[in-house]
């Protein structure tokens, strides 16, 4: 072999070697790829029976891997996406929600995930749940939410007979916040009156049993709190009426009702139990009964048009 024959022979196998390795390289590179891809969320929610794009929407919105993993623990559902698009979803409640659906299927996907947020899953009074009383002005009290008998409310002080019938007791903030409105809607013609306030434990059992031995239990629960489950014992709510109109069944259509609807959450009320909403907040409309939590939290009722009952859920427990 001459010296040049060699060479050549050398080169080719060099070229050779390089090609293998170049085609080695790639193809080991795209198994490598394989592999990485089948470790991702979202190759394995396609491999749970879900569609590209909703795996994708899945890996988009559920930013923790427990978050990611609990969905893959879940049997395949793409009511999940419909879901996780609605602005108050709480992923704790995630199983509620399909539970809920399965079982209502006509309900809207906005309504079950209100409705399971409130606790509306539950039957009233079937699951009690000592409330939070450090909220001091956020403190939520309804059919689930319990306050204990012994409960004792911030600064409270008597609200004067010039907004109030005799012997209504208040906190002293939501009492100022009151003074401050009653001037509003004086100015704006019309003279506001509190009619009941306050009323601690005791005071609740009487009203709950005369109710019930008038109406029995299920329409005196209509209408009434059982002890421990009124609001009328955090010190924070008020019946209020104006001095023209102070009927439980006409007061919704004066125009005294429509001021306080207009302007009742720029002094920090807000109006507990509207109308359409008994199956959020447990209660028949009440126009009369207006609560205070301040004007920030009231702000944002007001805006997003939600209950007391959902914005505790969402902005208070959820966000805890
Ligand atoms: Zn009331």
């Amino acid at each position: 072999m001459t010296k040049l024959k060699l060479k050549k022979k050398v080169y080719i196998i060099g070229l050779i070697l390089f090609l293998l390795i170049l085609v080695g390289a790639y193809f080991g590179n795209k198994i490598y790829q394989d592999y990485k891809y089948k470790q991702t969320y979202e190759y394995k929610f396609i491999e749970h029976g879900y569609t590209l794009e909703e795996a994708k929407s899945l890996v988009q919105f559920y930013q923790k891997e427990s978050q990611l993993e609990n969905i893959l623990a879940l049997e395949k559902n793409s009511y999940i996406l419909e879901l996780i698009k609605e602005k108050y979803y709480i992923d704790n409640n995630l199983s509620r929600y399909l539970d809920y659906k399965e079982k209502n299927e006509e309900t809207t996907t906005k309504d079950v995930v209100a409705i399971v947020n409130v606790n509306g899953d539950y039957k009233y009074y079937e699951h009690d749940i000592p409330t939070d009383t450090s909220l001091n002005f956020l403190i939520n009290v309804n059919k689930y939410y319990t306050l204990p008998e012994d409960f004792e409310p911030i600064d409270i002080e008597d609200i004067s007979i010039r907004y109030s019938y005799e012997g209504n007791r208040i906190s002293k903030e939501a009492n100022d916040a009151y003074v401050s409105m009653w001037n509003a809607a004086n100015t704006a013609g019309y003279t506001l009156i509190v009619n009941s306030s306050y009323r601690d434990y005791q005071e609740q059992v009487d009203v709950y049993n005369s109710k019930k031995a008038s109406l029995g239990e299920k329409e005196a629960d209509k209408i009434a709190a059982r002890p421990g489950h009124s609001e009328h014992q955090t010190a924070l709510s008020i019946d209020v009426f104006e001095m023209n109109n102070q009927s439980t069944l006409t007061f919704k259509d004066s125009p005294a009702y429509t001021w306080l609807k207009e302007n009742a959450y720029l002094y920090g009320f807000i109006e507990r139990y509207p109308a359409q909403k008994e199956y959020l907040t447990g209660y028949s409309a009440e126009a009369w009964h207006w609560r205070y939590v301040g004007e920030d939290v009231a702000k944002i009722i007001h805006d997003e048009d939600i209950t007391f009952d959902e914005y505790y859920a969402y902005y208070i427990e959820n966000q805890a």
